[in-house]
């Protein structure tokens, strides 16, 4: 459910006409609706019901700040990859307590910052990391607060390049050799044991390998605490799809039977449940808008230049991922459609958002809105092609707000400076 609709013939983000913001703010842009953020939270949360648990977004998604303070609001925590990500997300008011820190490549650096800002866990990725934790909370004089992070070789079912369980993946300590880390950390001075931590993927369209995966982690969450080790949370990961492709097979399983699933699996140890989602809390709650350069017609394809590129929103070029695209301007019932190809101006082949897309007849200087791009969309974004970044907006109820404005050229040079010797 989102709340980008057609009213009166026009596409709306809540109660505001997307025509008003491309003339306002430009295109392209992307729009974010609150009360699909705030909506999404609330589903999730309420099929939690009756288990102590702590969701904590997964920042990577959609580091916007008012998409994370938003959430903030509602009680959410973060995951982060990164020291820039832990900033916003307590910048857009997240308590570091709540904040749980992921990812295979952590620094010195972003170790030593996690120790000094207190935060709430750390998910460890490697003997080899457990142990550089240790030394660097010994010297500090502090107590990290970790979990591994247990790849449990089971096949996502997803695209490969977001599968991250299988244990060819670089990610987490193999599932058979967690018990054996897990009994050198409990002899690490400035380190304290506190969970276990699983995400085996993102876009999952089925609960079997969820299943799977959390079984794997009763499992060994029981095999440490009955050695002694005190095991307090359990981290499920992220990894729930959404419907990108509205009526075609992709159906994700609703959060109520993900919340099943994993009230059986690990509902009855007497642990935190910690859950990482980005993708089902964002992905469904913007839009990408653009608007139509040309129309081209080709040797043997009708291409639509819009003024988005891959730049902007890199899915399509980098996972073949289906965005849905409809007019802003709603189309007639039955009205005609033909094939084309929803292309960018970047320079390159991969710059192809759609091929073959069915859709009504279009025109110059017409807009179109992506759906599902709330998610790895701006997050994802690059400069590519000498193109500023382009602009977000939040919307809520008949209000809209600028949260990224988009940069000048200026604005864009002035980031770099040549070196003193050329003058
Ligand atoms: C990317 C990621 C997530 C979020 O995945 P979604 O599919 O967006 O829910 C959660 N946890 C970790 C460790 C991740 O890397």
């Amino acid at each position: 459910m989102n709340h980008f609709d057609y009213r009166n013939g026009v596409l709306h983000a809540e109660d505001v006409p997307l025509t008003l913001i491309a003339e306002q703010v430009g295109t392209p842009v992307y729009v974010y609706s609150q009360a699909t953020l705030e909506r999404h939270f609330q589903v999730l949360n309420e099929a939690l019901a009756g288990t102590d648990h702590l969701i904590c977004f997964a920042m990577k998604a959609n580091p916007s700040l008012g998409v994370v303070a938003t959430l903030a609001a509602m009680g959410a925590g973060a995951d982060v990859v990164s020291e820039g990500e832990a900033r916003i997300a307590m910048a857009a008011g997240i308590p570091a307590e709540r904040i749980v820190f992921s990812g295979v490549g952590k620094t010195e650096e972003e170790l030593v910052f996690a120790l000094e800002s207190g935060i709430g866990q750390l998910n460890l990725e490697s003997y080899e990391e457990l142990l550089e934790l240790s030394h660097l909370a010994q010297r500090m004089g502090k107590t990290a607060r970790i979990a591994l992070r247990v790849n449990p070789d089971i096949d996502a079912g997803t695209h490969a390049k977001i599968t991250t369980g299988l244990k060819e993946n670089k990610f987490g300590i193999d599932w058979t050799q967690a018990h054996t880390v897990y009994k050198q950390a409990m002899r690490l001075d400035g380190i304290e044991v506190v969970g276990v931590a699983v995400h085996i993927g993102s876009q999952l369209t089925d609960l079997q390998p969820f299943q799977d995966a959390f079984l794997r982690l009763r499992d060994l969450t029981l095999m440490l605490q009955a050695d002694g080790i005190p095991i307090q949370r359990i981290d499920l990961g992220g990894g729930l799809g959404v419907p990108y492709e509205p009526g075609v097979n992709e159906t994700p399983p609703l959060p109520s039977e993900y919340a099943k699933v994993v009230k059986s699996c690990v509902g009855d140890l007497g642990c935190k449940l910690v859950f990482e989602p980005g993708r089902l809390l964002v992905g469904n709650a913007g839009i990408l808008l653009t608007k139509i350069v040309r129309l081209k017609e080709g040797a043997v394809k009708s291409f639509v230049v819009v003024d988005a590129g891959m730049n902007d929103l890199m899915r399509p070029a980098l996972y073949d991922a289906y965005h849905d695209i409809v007019p802003v301007k709603e189309p007639k019932p039955g009205a005609a459609k033909r094939a084309v190809d929803v292309v960018g101006p970047i320079c390159e082949s991969s710059d192809v958002f759609a091929a073959g897309r069915l859709l009504p007849m279009l025109y110059k200087g017409e807009l179109l809105a992506f759906g599902t791009a709330g998610a790895y969309g701006a997050s994802m974004a690059s400069e590519y092609n000498g193109r500023p970044l382009i602009p977000e907006v939040m919307v809520k109820g008949d209000r809209f707000a600028v949260t990224r404005a988009r940069p000048t050229y200026d604005a864009m040079i002035a980031a770099q400076k040549l070196p003193d010797w050329m003058g």
